[in-house]
């Protein structure tokens, strides 16, 4: 049409022709036995267990076109599951893609997409094995992230034990902050380096993957990833490992989990009372929190910030939670 940019879109490229074009940006690797293109992948799995997990993002719900890009979709999709892996204590090292949305979606959107999802594998030692593509009234992505255990036991959720530090890797309380800001400023309000990082946060979180590993091999009696919040993932610790987690706000305050004087200024122009509430309940930074037994503590790069004692729930500097942002979904006994 005269005047109007042609756009191509997924219907116009097809099913086969969309899996073609994806299928010739996506790096190969050594995992990788047969990628995109045949009836499934094959892949190696040196271990002879697989670690699997599966993620689905939904628009407007997980992700707003208006506010990330295409490839920061893709990186913070895949950064969802290879997150999740990791927190098991295993080497990402592959994901399937299963894509749905409309039929006008332009073909270039979805290629952003796919390429920020294959620079996030990359980054995490992992490739896109394969995949599927469908047509559906909204945009729909399905991640399954799978890892390699190399040897080692599995790091579950259930073996903290009384005596065990409590120490987190990553940071805190950004995504939710540059939410926050996103959400009260738009994209144009978020000015200034500090903010723009928060926001950067949110839209492309950068999870710690070898930490996962590597806390593994340092003896992590139980690990997770923090995507629903440092309070709400130790809670889901505490009751899997049944112990009582108590975490010291005077160890979150500052040091390298938290950007402090970004959060402090996103406080202040936001009206908020205290940022510690984004870092205590704020999720989608990919954190990961882990327990060690004493004498393996502190491995460099994670930082104490609890202890695990008899008993249950979760208790903040000995209270129970009660700041904004609530804490009636775990209450301590
Ligand atoms: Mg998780």
């Amino acid at each position: 049409v005269e005047g109007r940019e042609a756009v191509i879109t997924i219907a116009d490229l097809g099913e086969f022709g969309l899996i073609a074009a994806i299928a010739r940006d996506l790096p190969g690797s050594d995992d990788l036995i047969i990628g995109v293109g045949d009836d499934a992948a094959v892949l190696r799995a040196p271990d002879g267990r697989v670690v699997a997990t599966s993620d689905l993002l939904i628009e407007g719900r997980h992700f707003r076109r208006e506010w990330s890009s295409a490839e920061d979709v893709g990186h913070k999709a895949a950064a969802r599951s290879l997150s999740d892996v990791a927190a098991m204590g295993a080497r990402p090292t592959a994901v399937l893609v299963s894509f749905a949305g409309p039929a006008e979606t332009p073909a270039d959107w979805v290629l952003a997409v796919v390429r920020g999802i294959a620079a996030e594998c990359a980054g995490a030692g992992a490739c896109v094995a394969g995949g599927d593509t469908s047509s559906a009234p909204f945009v729909l992505l399905a991640i399954t992230g799978l890892g390699d255990l190399a040897g080692r036991p599995p790091v579950t959720r259930g073996g903290a034990k009384p005596g065990d530090v409590v120490a987190v890797t990553g940071t805190l309380g950004s995504a939710a902050a540059g939410f926050a800001l996103l959400a009260a400023r738009g994209v144009s309000g978020a000015s200034g380096a500090d903010m723009a990082d928060l926001v950067d946060a949110h839209r492309r979180p950068q999870p710690p993957y070898r930490e996962g590993p590597r806390a593994a091999e340092l003896g992590a009696t139980a690990m997770i990833d923090v995507s629903d919040g440092l309070l709400a993932d130790l809670g889901h610790v505490a009751a899997a490992s049944g112990v009582h987690i108590d975490v010291l706000t005077d160890r979150l305050r500052s040091g390298p989990l938290v950007r402090d004087s970004a959060l402090s200024a996103a406080a202040t122009d936001l009206g908020e009372a205290d940022w510690l509430r984004w870092v205590l309940t704020g999720g989608d930074d990919y954190a990961l929190a882990a327990t060690f037994p004493p004498a393996a503590v502190p491995p460099a790069g994670w930082a104490v910030i609890g202890a695990v004692t008899a008993g249950q729930g979760l208790t903040v500097d000995g209270r129970e939670w009660s700041g904004p942002g609530g804490w009636d979904h775990f209450p301590a006994k």
